[in-house]
């Protein structure tokens, strides 16, 4: 960070704002947030913002608004998401800058019971983060007030206005009779929301960070060819390949979806689905796994495209071709967040390659393309992987400390003893599982005692009992990925 970087403090924010945001660990705005922190009169003005996936746009609208408020009252400020997974977040984060001064984030989304919900916005809220269906069921059941709302955020809009959502957000706008800005946020705004933009806003203004939406430039972006018939295939190939951290493999469909984490599983990936077709528990678990690291890969629907921000995410892998160039833009951008690198890598067909060409042809994204990891190609892999291993394994490097010692071992021993000591120390597993043997034996025995004790009428069972204990007892240890795939 070069010294006159813009700091937060160069803002009209308040002190303890300012104290919220240096405790969170964030020193320096993002560019966007720089924008509209930094934009004339940016509250009274409707706002059309358009900056690339991870680029922080969450906090560029929520420091204003926060920055506006005072704690207490009816909810002021409404911010709309596509997904209840993208309001989970981002109510997440206005909690964070809202806690320290009071104010209180009601998340009102479907799919979950609406009484703990109500109960939020009995409270007091200062600030309420909803999908559009379940805020319409409030508004109508009395228990969200449009009249104290001032500013409507829609987060992800184009998105908003551009699927489904179009009904149910004019429903919300027309309820909303005090509200004094309409701010859209996304990464893209294609063409086709345009006139709804000019419709629902009213003479926005555009900041625009990225003048090409394609462009974020910590993803590399890596396109692989492989059967149209083998794709599940070709999938666990590119995972060996890749070997990623943290995934997220987007499928076209909830069946595709849950098909293909079903079989992930099976061949001892940590893989877990999320689609529009599981209970929003599994969802909020599916993700939360995935967050806390439990899970290495998230198999999606779009559901999960929009907005999520995972960190670590190393990878996304697209299986065949998207939508549209949009879908692409917001699927890998769930990678490469916040300043870090990130790896997109789509899978298609031949037939599918050649569309996907011509659908990039005139952007500015650069793809590059590859067949799809082969067997043999993996094999090679792992044994320039070993060849590694054993260089750091053998060789003794001059100074480091290591080779006195090294010295000092072959002084005690011979070197082949040395060698296959070590290996085997290397080879073997301890198995993980339970230690259960012991307690179960002088359970078995306790019960034998007493049964003799009362007399043992069914002289029978003691022949049982050893034929039990015969077959032996193995404690079966659960392998989180399959042999050589670390
Ligand atoms: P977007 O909505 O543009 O896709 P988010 O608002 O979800 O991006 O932010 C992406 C990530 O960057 C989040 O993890 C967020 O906490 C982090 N972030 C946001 N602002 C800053 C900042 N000023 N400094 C450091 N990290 C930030
Ligand atoms: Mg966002």
């Amino acid at each position: 960070m070069s010294i006159d970087a813009v700091r937060f403090s160069d803002f009209d924010l308040s002190p303890r704002l300012q104290e919220a945001i240096a405790a969170h660990g964030f020193e320096t705005p993002t560019p966007v947030q720089e924008a509209v922190l930094g934009f004339p009169d940016v509250l009274s003005t409707d706002l059309v913002v358009q900056a690339k996936t991870g680029s922080g746009k969450t906090l560029a609208f929520a420091l204003p608004l926060i920055n506006d408020l005072v704690a207490g009252g009816a909810p002021r400020v409404l911010v709309l998401a596509p997904t209840r997974e993208l309001a989970q977040q981002t109510a997440g984060e206005m909690e964070w800058l809202g806690r320290p001064l009071g104010m209180a984030v009601a998340t009102l989304v479907g799919g979950v019971p609406i009484g703990p919900q109500i109960s939020q916005l009995r409270r007091g809220a200062s600030l309420v983060v909803g999908t559009p269906g379940r805020v319409i069921d409030h508004l109508e059941r009395g228990t969200l007030s449009a009249d104290a709302i001032e500013s409507l955020v829609l987060d992800e809009g184009d998105h908003m206005l551009d699927l489904g959502f179009r009904d149910e957000l004019e429903t919300i706008l027309k309820r909303m009779v005090n509200i004094k800005r309409t701010w859209l946020f996304s990464a893209t705004v294609p063409d086709s929301v345009r006139y709804l933009i000019r419709r629902y806003l009213k003479n926005p203004r555009r900041l625009v960070l990225s003048a090409d939406e394609t462009a974020n430039e910590d993803i590399s972006h890596k396109a692989f060819v492989c059967p149209s018939r083998k794709r599940y295939e070709a999938l666990v190939n590119v995972l060996l390949w890749e070997r990623p951290e943290r995934a997220i493999v987007f499928c076209a469909t909830k069946v595709e979806t849950a098909d293909t984490a079903l079989r992930l599983a099976q061949a001892g990936f940590a893989a877990h689905p999320i689609h529009g077709d599981m209970g929003q528990r599994e969802r909020n678990h599916a993700l939360e796994m995935f967050r806390s690291g439990g899970t290495g890969i998230l198999v999606a629907t779009d559901v999960a495209a929009r907005g999520l921000d995972v960190t670590g995410v190393t990878h996304v892998i697209q299986l065949g071709l998207p939508s549209n160039l949009e879908a692409y833009v917001h699927r890998s951008g769930r990678t490469g967040r916040a300043g870090n690198s990130g790896i997109n890598v789509t899978l298609l067909s031949p037939v599918e390659a050649r569309r996907m060409k011509a659908l990039v042809r005139s952007f500015s994204l650069k793809i590059s393309w590859f067949p799809v990891p082969d067997k043999k190609d993996l094999e090679r892999l792992e044994h320039l992987r070993l060849n590694e291993e054993l260089d750091k394994l053998v060789l003794i490097p001059e100074g480091g400390g290591y080779r006195e010692l090294a010295l000092a071992i072959l002084e005690r021993a011979d070197a082949a003893e040395v060698t296959a000591g070590l290996l085997a120390r290397l080879a073997f597993q301890a198995p993980r599982g339970y230690a259960l043997k012991a307690e179960l034996e002088a359970e078995q025995e306790r019960a034998q005692r007493d049964r003799g004790r009362r007399g043992d009428f069914r002289g029978g069972r003691r022949g049982d009992y050893r034929s039990d204990r015969s077959r032996g007892y193995t404690a079966s240890s659960g392998r989180a990925r399959p042999r050589g795939s670390r």
